[in-house]
């Protein structure tokens, strides 16, 4: 994997260091030398992480890093601090700022593959998601999702020690944060209890007693439930494993002894990158289920249908299999909406298509093709086993009255229904469509609550 990365600092040899060491490793760099060129910089050519000096004479990083994170054509950039000092206070400000990592100089090389690496996986996912989002057709959605949730209060985090202390210590130093806190103490039990509950973050004492630290996030980030959910684990300093950690996937550490601030600060990044991925997530899911559905009723949409249906009468001419069609409409819908309202009309709209859901088959297609009318595709079904279906559909409607809200009595509704079926290689849906509608045509013209066949 490769990224471009924009490595800042204003000094010389500093720049040549990181840029030969990244250089080897095939990612492709980028430099500035002050604040005001490093924006300009990322503005321009769009990095997918930024390396950021904090003491810089002029705007120092701190600021550059509150500037990039609070524009929003920029603040998903990942931006790692490099500083000097190994000092907890500016890595606070740091991360207050919106930094979203740390190296210390000078920079241990494998900490530093490990971090770029980490984050443009992460980068990668965002901007995947991103995209979809900002192409999906819906712009009402986009706008909200790509902001950065600002809120990381009341998190859910699920904390796995099995001596318990750590617990008492995440507690006191996250008191401020209104976070709910579960404590584990074992470790045979966290990959369940992970993905049984919506957990925002997991922090994993590396060193457990019984149990090896290591392979319990191997095991969380193996399983498709927890894959997602961020880790934070605390080690002491030194600790070798903290390199295999990172490269399975686990997304953050803490040193011994845990500085409060730092852990709050930790804490509150990965919940803000965790809430914002999920939005990204949900927006896109939500996204692909207005296209494809009807939002009275959850039930496909004919464009959805017309899809589908193509593949389904191909193989129905390539493999001889049957096809039926049955088309719906309800008897004096008008009159309901008359008498009743529009929004009593819609209530019996969505209490039907549950009972074309509760009368078909998980393969079957229901789909809500116009206001009060339906079409059920049946695949491997003879036109004989679709009339019973919809004379089981038929019935289902018309035995059992509607309930609409402040009405005393339930609403009596019925349904016609015209059944066609697919008849050879020569047939297509459209005409398929069509025959279905005269047989509808000839239920309504013959009384009604009905299901005919087409006949020719
Ligand atoms: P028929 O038995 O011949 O089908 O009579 P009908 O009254 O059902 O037929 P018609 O097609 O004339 O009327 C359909 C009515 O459905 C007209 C329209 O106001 C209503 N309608 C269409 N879409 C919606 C909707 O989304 N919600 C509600 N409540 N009513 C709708
Ligand atoms: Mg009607
Ligand atoms: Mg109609």
């Amino acid at each position: 994997m490769t990224a471009r990365v924009l490595v800042v600092d204003d000094l010389l040899a500093n720049v040549r260091l990181l840029e030969a060491k990244l250089t080897a490793e095939y990612f492709d760099v980028i430099t500035a030398m002050n604040g005001v060129d490093a924006l300009e910089s990322v503005q321009r050519t769009r990095p997918d992480i930024v390396l950021l000096d904090v003491m810089m004479p002029g705007m120092d990083g701190i600021e550059v890093c509150r500037r990039i994170k609070s524009n929003p054509k920029t603040h998903h950039i990942p931006v790692v601090m490099v500083t000097a000092l190994d000092q907890p206070e500016d890595r606070v400000r740091g991360l207050e700022a919106g930094a979203d990592d740390f190296l210390t100089k000078p920079v241990n090389d494998m900490s530093l593959f490990c971090r770029v690496k980490s984050l443009a996986r992460l980068k990668m996912l965002t901007d995947e998601l991103r995209s979809r989002v900002e192409k999906s057709s819906n712009s009402t959605l986009n706008e909200s999702a790509i902001e950065l949730p600002g809120d990381t209060r009341g998190g859910n985090i699920l904390v796995v020690d099995d001596k318990g202390s750590l617990l008492d210590r995440i507690a006191g130093s996250l008191k401020n944060n209104d976070h709910k806190l579960t404590g584990i103490s074992e470790p045979q039990q966290v990959v369940f209890e992970a993905s049984e509950n919506e957990y925002e973050l997991i922090i994993i004492n590396l060193d457990l007693e019984n149990f090896d630290g290591l392979r319990l996030c191997s095991q969380l980030r193996s399983l498709e439930r927890t894959r997602q959910i961020p880790i934070l684990i605390i080690v002491e300093p030194d600790d070798e494993r903290m390199m295999r950690a990172l490269e399975m996937g686990v997304n953050d550490y803490l040193t011994r002894p845990i500085d409060r601030q730092e852990l709050s600060a930790r804490v509150d990044t990965q919940i803000k990158r965790w809430r914002y991925a999920q939005r990204l997530r949900d927006n896109v899911q939500q996204s692909m289920e207005l296209a494809v559905t009807d939002p009275l009723t959850g039930l496909y949409n004919r464009r959805y249908m017309e899809t589908q249906i193509e593949t389904l009468v191909d193989n129905a001419a390539n493999r001889g299999k049957s096809l039926s069609i049955l088309t719906l409409d309800v008897d004096f819908f008008k009159k309901v909406n008359d008498t009743h309202g529009h929004d009593a009309g819609d209530m019996v709209l969505k209490e039907l298509s549950e009972r074309i859901k509760e009368n078909i088959r998980n393969v079957d297609l229901p789909c809500r093709v116009g206001g009060e009318e339906f079409i059920v595709v049946l695949p491997d079904t003879d036109i004989n086993v679709a009339e019973k279906v919809a004379e089981r559909l038929r019935r289902s409607v018309g035995s059992k009255l509607f309930d609409v809200p402040d009405l005393k009595t339930g609403l009596n509704i019925t349904i016609s229904i015209g059944l066609s079926a697919y008849e050879g290689s020569s047939d297509t849906m459209e005409a398929m469509f069509k025959r279905a509608d005269q047989a509808l045509y000839k239920a309504k013209d013959s009384g009604r609550n009905q299901v005919i066949k087409f006949a020719a």
